[in-house]
């Protein structure tokens, strides 16, 4: 089955791009019908308000949700999609959550645009450190006890899994890391 990314809005190009590297089959989905052919979904990068309103209006934030409840959908958020897929969403004009791991999560809690930075994190099970961006990026204020914290930077942690779903507040992909993603092709 091919992977999904998100393509309402953001940064959904990039990580097609790195699928295609990894040699694997990556397929745009913006409705029902992308959804039925999918068995991964990553949601990128962007503004959790828009694409939260694309979710509600196609119907697919439901089955999105529908599916992870019966176990054959996996999920990978990047920072606007680890806004989306958490439990709590707190901050200024705060989306509606799909609640698909338990976390809470603070909206643009670096700051601005100029808050934005890049740095290297170490994450669990990967050997190398990996140079990421943080753009506008929210901060894991919350986990829940079946939270696995897989990566840490300045007291917060930065990537999370429950079960098959992964919640990162950086962008591998500005950087051109692939790790991450074949850490989700393995879940
Ligand atoms: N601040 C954005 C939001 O709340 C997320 C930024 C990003 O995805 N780079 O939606």
């Amino acid at each position: 089955m091919a992977i999904g990314v998100l393509a309402f809005h953001g940064d959904f190009a990039e990580h097609l791009e790195i699928l295609r590297t990894l040699t694997v089959t990556g397929l745009e989905v913006r409705s029902l019908d992308d959804l039925k052919k999918i068995d991964r979904l990553i949601i990128p990068g962007g503004e959790s308000t828009v694409i939260s309103r694309f979710l509600a209006e196609t119907g697919v934030g439901k089955e999105i949700i529908r599916r992870v409840h019966e176990s054959t959908l996996a999920v990978y958020g990047t920072c606007a999609g680890a806004i989306l897929i958490a439990r709590n969403i707190t901050g200024k004009n705060a989306p509606r959550p799909l609640g698909l791991i338990d976390i809470t999560i603070d909206r643009n809690a670096y700051g601005s645009q100029m808050q934005s930075f890049e740095t290297e994190i170490i994450v669990k099970g990967i050997a190398k450190k990996l140079p990421v961006a943080f753009i506008r990026a929210p901060i894991i204020t919350k986990v829940g006890t079946d939270v696995q914290i897989l990566s840490m930077h300045k007291g917060h942690p930065v990537l999370v899994q429950q079960g098959r779903i992964l919640a990162g507040t950086f962008h591998p992909e500005v950087r051109e890391q692939f790790a991450v993603h074949k850490l989700f092709l393995r879940l």
